[in-house]
């Protein structure tokens, strides 16, 4: 664990493993921390704030660019680190430390564009002034999907607003952690501004996290069912919450689509990261007339795909994180082709030669999926693409809309008035039009309804870092 510019043992001198997917290998050993060993970061978080919060953002701005200058420099040991640990193809490893690495320099930037605001006031003799300031010390709780990335981007806009942090990262991924503050570490930020506590149980972590009144703001990153919980418990402190929890995305191709493009762009985000992200596509809804052209293209282009190590050249899809990953993906599957979905490929555990001793799921197409089937409904996780047919553009808001999620969608249309009357009526807080890769560490990620509060990303994404404060000053 990283606490106060230290690299320490836990407390009790316990360690857990971490396993590499694909092969169920010990891959290391890191700190299991408990309560205790989070309430030292704490301690050195809260000690560094007062410096740190008063250091000018120029100042700030320093440690996120040489901290984005290590992370590219590393780029080739953190992608072998991601791939090892998570499993993902090393090429998809190397696109996430890129992207991870744009947080540290985009925060960078806009740490000195944190402006406030001066308002006129109706009495000749009063100013206000509207100031932002750094909300306190805040603690973050990262998934193990987007191992690296997730860390930056709540890492870099805390530390640009002038907060200090404590971390716990998923206890799946601790070593992608610990090789991304080995570089904060490197970058020389200030000790205690940035603190890394790994643990294999996160209850009583999170419990110490919502019940310090030092902690001033939770952001987490994760699903729906945790994230709730932790915005019910920090209402009782009122501490600020960021949250990014699931999705269940629309993937939209209409009837004037290529349905060829469609089809090619659905089967490389479907199958990214093994379908192990909150914006992968999970229902898929095709215009009856672009059916064929679509289902015959996908299961092309799905039946190729090589699964394997991340290592491994040509490999496109990885394990799945664990056991528990895989029943759900097969209960999913099975649960369809009982009420009537059709098996178009895949729908089971790969036991080959060299994928039997890890968590391995055949790309998988079903066709005819119905509302009455789980997959319709509850977020998948895996590698499994739900075709749903439609046939009047009317009804498809509505099926679209239908979900307590609102994290990303997608829309295939060469129509423009029916790209903008989809882009207006989804209630997702992220519409990729003809575009499979909406996201940018400078655009606002986040989601509507169930999927969250606030956005990451962005200038959007410094907000929830920072107060509002209005001072009036009578002349
Ligand atoms: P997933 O099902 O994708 O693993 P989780 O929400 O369980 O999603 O995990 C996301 C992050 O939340 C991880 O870092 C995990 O350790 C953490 N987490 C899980 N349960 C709790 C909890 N009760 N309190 C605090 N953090 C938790």
């Amino acid at each position: 664990m990283f606490i106060n510019g230290a690299w320490i043992s836990a407390e009790s001198g316990r360690e857990f493993p971490s396993y590499n997917p694909a092969s169920g290998e010990i891959i290391g050993m890191v700190p299991d921390g408990e309560a205790i060993d989070a309430h030292k970061a704490i301690d050195a978080a809260a000690g560094a704030f007062p410096k740190w919060s008063s250091q000018t953002a120029y100042q700030r701005s320093q440690f996120l660019y040489r901290a984005h200058a290590l992370m590219m420099e590393k780029l080739e040991h953190l992608a072998a680190v991601m791939t090892e640990e998570q499993g993902k193809p090393i090429q998809a490893a190397r696109n996430e430390v890129r992207y991870a690495a744009d947080f540290l320099i985009w925060y960078a930037e806009e740490a000195k564009r944190i402006y406030g605001q001066t308002i006129p006031s109706d009495r000749a003799d009063q100013r206000f002034i509207v100031l932002r300031q750094p909300v306190g010390v805040v603690a973050a709780i990262t998934p193990w999907n987007y191992p690296i990335s997730m860390i930056t981007r709540k890492v870099a806009p805390a530390m640009a607003a002038g907060c200090t942090i404590v971390l716990k990262p998923a206890e799946a991924t601790p070593l992608c952690a610990k090789a991304v503050f080995e570089i904060l570490e490197a970058a020389g930020i200030p000790e205690g501004v940035v603190n890394l506590v790994t643990a294999q149980t996160p209850g009583p972590i999170g419990e110490l996290f919502l019940t310090d009144p030092r902690i001033r703001k939770l952001t987490f990153t994760g699903s729906t069912g945790v994230g709730k919980m932790l915005a019910r418990e920090a209402a009782e402190q009122m501490k600020r919450v960021s949250l990014e929890l699931g999705g269940h995305a629309p993937f939209i191709v209409c009837q004037d689509a290529d349905p060829k493009r469609a089809a090619t762009g659905l089967s490389l985000v479907k199958f990214l990261n093994t379908g192990q992200a909150c914006i992968s596509p999970n229902r898929v809804f095709v215009h009856e007339g672009a059916m064929d052209a679509f289902i015959n293209e996908l299961t092309r282009r799905v039946s190729a795909m090589k699964a394997g190590s991340g290592f491994d050249t040509g490999v496109r899809i990885g394990p799945l994180v664990n056991e528990a990953a895989l029943d759900k993906v097969d209960r999913q599957v099975r649960d369809a082709v009982a009420k009537g979905a059709e098996l178009v490929v895949g729908g089971r555990r790969m036991t080959e030669e060299g994928l039997d001793r890890g968590f391995f799921y055949a790309p998988t197409i079903l066709r005819g999926v119905t509302p009455e089937m789980v997959i319709y409904r509850e977020e998948t996780f895996g590698p499994v693409a739900p075709i749903i047919a439609y046939n009047d553009a009317d009804d498809l808001l509505a099926m679209a809309n239908d979900t307590r999620y609102g994290l990303a969608s997608y829309v295939y249309t060469n129509d423009l008035k029916t790209a903008f009357t989809l882009f207006e009526g989804l209630e997702f807080a992220i519409v990729g039009i003809n575009d499979i890769n909406p996201t940018s560490a400078a655009a606002p990620f986040g989601g509507m309804k169930e999927s969250g509060l606030g956005r990451e990303g962005g200038i959007q994404g410094l907000d929830d870092y920072l107060e509002t404060k209005l001072g009036g000053f009578s002349i």
